[in-house]
């Protein structure tokens, strides 16, 4: 089968890639483009080692199933590109993201076909009926915004009492916003780029410069840049009780500098995330389908697959926000 192969740093090629072997296959419509897969293209990733194929939020169509699946060949359906064993110590607190005994999908896809494990059905979202595929486009969002809900379990920002202030408008930090406007939820971004914020402005999101922002004004700050440097830069911004979340991730062995009064006397606390637990992603599931147009805006470009290489420098360049790939665009 065709598939983007993600050949050496830098470069993704079209080449033919093994049919799966698995008893379950979903033939992948489209997937998005993540932060990891273009910070692996361009800088590696101790999980990845080229050549192989990257992608994970992606949804499709089962194409091969055994008797009496509970997905039966022709459904629609989200597939989450991993979840956790829900036995072990950290599953059993709550912390399926920190599982170290995850089951995930055979392979990457950015390609037609996916192989699905025996036993994965509770990773398995079905999407109904709908004529039109493209009207499916928007739940390749359910993996990004289940990594936003996990961090945003963690602030605890309520309505008629929370500010909150996302350090950062790409896709993640878009999703953000987005969420925490459906729930009701004072919201602004910190978006240096003048495309972006404008973007950001015309969906009715409130874009503030880093000079206008107050310190102490926010109780809950996002930093969904990937710079170490914006938690010191941010955190005076934090009012007293109150969080910063290490969203987007920062190199192992890299140090924060935090200033001890602000997490003793002022009870600022510093958490982090990474990745979500099935129960995030199914929340991202529903959320989604609550308010598809709501999200839907974030898909900026559809290409196809052979645009890969192109696609990935698009993003790289913030030219977008959300960008598919998939061989109907
Ligand atoms: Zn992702
Ligand atoms: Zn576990």
């Amino acid at each position: 089968m065709n598939s983007l192969i993600y050949k050496a740093l830098g470069v993704l090629e079209m080449g033919a890639t093994p049919e799966p072997v698995e008893n379950v296959v979903v033939r992948v419509e489209a997937t998005g483009i993540c932060g990891t897969d273009l910070k692996t293209v361009y800088k590696g990733h101790r999980f990845f080692t080229p050549p192989c194929v990257l992608g994970h939020e992606f949804y499709g169509q089962i194409s091969k199933a055994p008797e009496g699946y509970a997905f039966p060949v022709g459904s629609w359906v989200v597939v989450a590109p991993y979840f956790e064993c829900g036995r072990c110590s950290w599953c059993l607190n709550g912390h399926g993201d920190l599982c170290n005994d995850k089951a995930y999908v055979s392979s990457g896809s950015f390609t037609e076909h996916v192989g699905i494990p025996d036993g994965y059905e509770k990773g398995i979202f079905a999407l109904g009926h709908k004529v039109n595929a493209a009207d499916y486009d928007v739940y390749a969002l359910t993996e990004p915004l289940a990594c936003v809900i996990n961090g945003i379990q963690r602030l605890e920002a309520k309505p008629g009492y929370s500010k909150v202030l996302v350090v950062g408008g790409g896709p993640m930090g878009a999703l953000f916003a987005l969420y925490y406007g459906q729930m009701g939820i004072d919201v602004s971004i910190v978006e240096p780029s003048e495309v972006r914020s404008s973007i950001l402005s015309g969906w009715g999101i409130d874009v503030v410069k880093q000079a206008d922002v107050k310190p102490g004004d926010y109780d809950s700050v996002v930093i969904a840049v990937n710079k170490a440097s914006l938690v010191s830069d941010y955190l005076p911004l934090v009012r007293k009780g109150g969080c910063l979340l290490v969203f987007s991730g920062l190199p192992k062995g890299e140090s924060l500098i935090i200033d001890a009064g602000a997490v003793h006397y002022s009870e600022i606390s510093i958490k982090g995330c990474s990745g979500f637990g099935l129960e995030h992603f199914g929340k991202a599931f529903e959320t989604i389908k609550a308010d598809e147009a709501r999200y839907r805006k974030l898909i900026t470009h559809k290409l196809n697959l052979k645009d890969g290489q192109k696609a990935f420098e698009l993003l790289k360049d913030a030219g977008a926000f959300k960008i598919l790939l998939g061989s109907r665009f």
